[in-house]
């Protein structure tokens, strides 16, 4: 059994903040369910998990950095399935402490040039019986219907979704069972203008494609990076609400969700919802100090 606390998802309503701009926003905490295997990165491997209870092992790919590799890992510990990471990028002389507790939990890693890891294929040392390919960052239809159920965790109804983007997965679950009248609002955190529209796209059924938003002007220069401005939204956004959030994914998401309500981009009477998607666990890659919360 997996140790995922979806009983702890909870609404928290930030009060008041932003009455003058007409906008109510509430937050789904879905970074309360496990340190490592939270958020989002959950809902998408609920599928995958599913699968790959008739096969002898699981593989997949991520960065030095991934959420994705640490969930995937340490949900693999708990069912007690064999995981392979192929990881981005020749071995680091001092693994990343993701990486680090990726291997703790007994996740072989594997790296590759980032020329082989763009192609996503698998090294034959690695090629085994019985394995499941799970792809990067849980991408894919079976990563999107999972992300599909966070929907059904809503307290309340909601004009407005809005949610950082990494693959596009969650956006694409979100945008796929969310009303019609909702509008899905999508933060990309990385550099990825040109392509990430037709990777979502690729995810919805005809009806649902290019019915969601995408404002890309939030990735404080692309994946995993950040300016000191960011870090000081991060701390004054924990001062106020006590809800911490990670640099890579959810710092960036309210961020833009703070920005946005307060340059007037949404209508008198919204009722926005931002999704915390979870990710923490990133934050100890920081330097120490630049965070007022742990
Ligand atoms: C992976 C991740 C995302 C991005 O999710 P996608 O489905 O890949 O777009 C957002 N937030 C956090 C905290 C993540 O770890």
């Amino acid at each position: 059994m997996i140790s995922v606390r979806t009983e702890n998802i909870r609404t928290e309503s930030i009060k008041n903040l932003y009455q003058q701009k007409g906008v109510n926003m509430d937050v789904l905490r879905l970074d309360l369910m496990h340190p490592l295997i939270s958020g989002n990165k959950w809902f998408k491997l609920g599928g995958y998990l599913e699968d790959a209870k008739d096969k002898k092992a699981l593989i997949t790919f991520g960065g030095a950095y991934s959420n994705h590799i640490a969930a995937t890992a340490e949900a693999c510990r708990e069912i007690g399935l064999p995981a392979t990471g192929i990881i981005r990028g020749e071995k680091p002389k001092l693994l990343s402490p993701t990486l680090q507790n990726a291997e703790q939990a007994g996740m072989q890693l594997v790296f590759v040039s980032r020329e082989a890891y763009k192609r996503k294929s698998i090294p034959d040392a690695c090629k085994g019986e019985d394995q499941l390919v799970v792809p990067e960052g849980g991408y894919g239809e079976k990563g999107m219907r999972g992300a599909a159920q966070i929907i059904s965790f809503l307290q309340n109804s909601y004009t407005h979704i809005l949610t950082a983007v990494g693959t596009g997965t969650t956006l694409a679950g979100l945008c796929f069972s969310a009303p019609e009248t909702t509008s899905c609002i999508g933060i990309p955190v990385l550099k990825n203008e040109n392509t990430i529209r037709s990777e979502i796209d690729l995810l919805l059924p005809k009806e649902k494609k290019g019915k969601y938003i995408l404002q890309h002007d939030y990735h404080f220069g692309g994946y995993a990076k950040y300016n000191e401005s960011l870090i000081a939204f991060m701390n004054s956004w924990y001062g106020i609400t006590r809800i911490p959030t990670d640099f890579v994914y959810t710092g960036k998401a309210f961020f833009a969700a703070d920005h946005l309500i307060r340059s007037g981009y949404f209508p008198r009477e919204t009722r926005l919802l931002v999704i915390h998607t979870g990710g923490l666990q990133g934050n100890v890659s920081l330097p120490k100090g630049k965070l007022i919360f742990g």
